[in-house]
């Protein structure tokens, strides 16, 4: 499994990679995507490496549930709560995911349109 200094996600926890982080605790960190594709885009992440969503409710259901806690707070703190927002794991190929340290994403600050293009 992919972690340690071969993940990017794991370097920026180490502090080997710089992101610009609202919100941290014990054992997650929410930080601000490189390349928003909202007004709001922040990353929340375990800081324990799990490959995916999956991986992570099946191997530590409590660090899965901080997660769900750190993304609602960081949603309230974005000033989120009352227009409301998206939170998506995407997961695997037909997900579309890139890099393979567990993540949510929070997008909002704007009307997001349809959940898929088609
Ligand atoms: P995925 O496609 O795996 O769900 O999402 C990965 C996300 O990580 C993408 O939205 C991408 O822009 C973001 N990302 C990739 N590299 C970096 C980086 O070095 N720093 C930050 N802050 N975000 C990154
Ligand atoms: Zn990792």
């Amino acid at each position: 499994m992919e972690s340690g200094s071969d993940c990017l996600f794991c370097r920026i926890v180490a502090g080997e990679i710089p992101a610009t982080v609202v919100r941290e605790t014990d054992t997650t960190l929410a930080f601000r995507d490189i390349n928003p594709q909202a007004p709001v885009h922040v990353l929340v992440i375990p800081k324990e490496h799990h490959a995916d969503v999956v991986t992570l409710a099946q191997a530590n259901p409590a660090l899965a549930g901080e997660v769900l806690g750190t993304a609602a707070a960081v949603a309230e703190s974005e000033g989120l709560r009352a227009d409301g927002f998206r939170l998506i794991f995407n997961t695997g190929p037909y997900g579309g995911q890139e890099v393979f340290h567990a993540h949510a994403h929070v997008l909002g600050g704007e009307p997001l349109g349809p959940m898929r293009a088609r």
